[in-house]
């Protein structure tokens, strides 16, 4: 994501809704954060230390599981679930095309086959019929995707689990506010996997989380995610003494900085408050394109709650005269930045040339792919600037209006 102001030519719809660019998923700190993060700085204790160890109990609490994991990314927190739950060379595991190519990646990293099943057309959500379909005896996981932060269909999924024993992570990136029945998504599966990246609803800059209610399993996340040492091995420089560490298992690099937990811990209380902020901006945004030729984000079911995290619309193509990636760069001119989410993984070079996929194996993801865009919807946005993104965004379909 680039961070540079600039100033683009102007649609030929005449002069830009605005004269300064309006960056996508642009994150939202306060002084808290930043003075927090002065002070860790200052502190000497830059890695893993207190203010991590401070960040996971708060984040366990807001969540509800025994136990949370901070690491370096989501990523991260993504391949230590795989596994933890025994993933290896040989195994099959289910996951949705539409999402980031993070939730497959990890599937390849852990040496075993990514196989996708196609979403539900109107939740986008990973499909439980579909699911069932692709299981066979080589299946050892499921990784639903609760996408844009609408929540999968836990329960459906968690039956299928039980009945072919199946481990379940969930990927949570988008979904830290999201509830079913009240309670937060990330521990209806074995474990739930979150992310911090800057455009995330909860910013670290970079950074992850595991929850999970599975002692064991928490164990060897966190060992797998410090080189496979022994536990409290982050402790060895502290002023408790040196201690001796053994290697259990040859892990990996992928522990979270105090640096980063510093604005975690701040963000965290705030998520309520963003949620409402982007709940409001969300229906402005359904109220102002009701009209227009576009397929509004679905409503939710009255057990669940949204989190809001990617206002993604989808165009009917048939009713504009040109392309999805047309009105982007229409858009862009505007200077209304927006993004993409996202090109089902099956349409990837990788992974279309390696498990030799083609479009129509998963015709609706194909299909979502042709039309979706994302509008900003960043709590930083001020009522001028979601006003602008309205009017670019109106001002765009209506002039490639059939
Ligand atoms: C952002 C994202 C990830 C990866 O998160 P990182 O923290 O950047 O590693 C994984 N899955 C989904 C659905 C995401 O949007």
């Amino acid at each position: 994501m680039t961070q540079l102001q600039t100033q683009k030519p102007a649609f030929e719809g005449g002069t830009p809704v605005r004269d300064q660019f309006l960056i996508f998923g642009q994150p939202h700190l306060e002084e808290a954060e930043i003075d927090e993060v002065i002070g860790t700085l200052r502190s000497g204790w830059l890695s893993t230390g207190p203010k991590v160890s401070l960040f996971e109990d708060h984040f366990s609490n807001y969540i509800g599981t025994q136990h949370a994991l901070a690491l370096n990314s989501c990523t991260a927190a993504l391949h230590l679930s795989m596994l933890a739950a025994g993933v290896q060379p040989g195994d099959e595991v289910i996951t949705t095309p539409l999402t980031f190519a993070a939730t497959a990646n990890v599937i390849v990293h852990a040496g075993a086959k990514p196989v996708f099943a196609d979403i539900d057309p109107v939740t986008l959500n990973i499909d439980p019929k579909e699911i069932e379909k692709k299981i066979t005896p080589k299946t050892k996981a499921i990784i639903p995707v609760h996408l844009n932060g609408f929540p999968c269909d836990m329960e459906q999924i968690m039956a299928l689990a039980r009945k072919y024993h199946l481990h379940v992570i969930e990927d949570a990136a988008h979904a830290i506010e999201a509830t079913i029945g009240g309670k937060h998504v990330g521990q209806f599966g074995d474990c739930g996997a979150f992310s911090f990246y800057v455009t995330k609803n909860l910013v670290t800059g970079e950074g992850g989380m595991v929850t999970t209610n599975n002692s064991e399993w928490a164990e060897k996340i966190q060992m797998y995610g410090l080189h496979g040492l022994n536990k409290g091995a982050w402790k060895r420089y502290s002023d408790e003494g040196f201690k001796h560490y053994q290697v259990i298992y040859p892990g990996y690099k992928y522990n979270m900085m105090d640096i980063q937990a510093a604005m975690g811990i701040h963000q965290l209380p705030r998520l309520e408050k963003y949620l409402n902020k982007r709940e409001s901006i969300w229906k402005r945004y359904n109220e102002a394109f009701v009209d227009l030729p576009v397929i509004l984000p679905a409503e939710t079911p009255k057990n669940m709650r949204h989190a809001r995290h990617l206002y993604a619309i989808r165009l009917d193509l048939d009713g504009l005269t040109v392309s999805r990636d047309q009105i982007m760069e229409a858009l862009f001119k505007e200077n209304i930045g927006t993004g993409i989410h996202y090109i089902s993984l099956h349409l990837h070079q990788y992974y279309k040339e390696t498990f030799n996929y083609q479009a129509a194996d998963f015709p609706h993801a194909a299909k979502v792919s042709h039309q979706t865009i994302s509008l900003p919807l960043s709590p930083h946005l001020t009522d001028q600037e979601a006003q602008d993104v309205i009017d670019a965004f109106r001002k765009v379909i209506l002039y490639y209006k059939r």
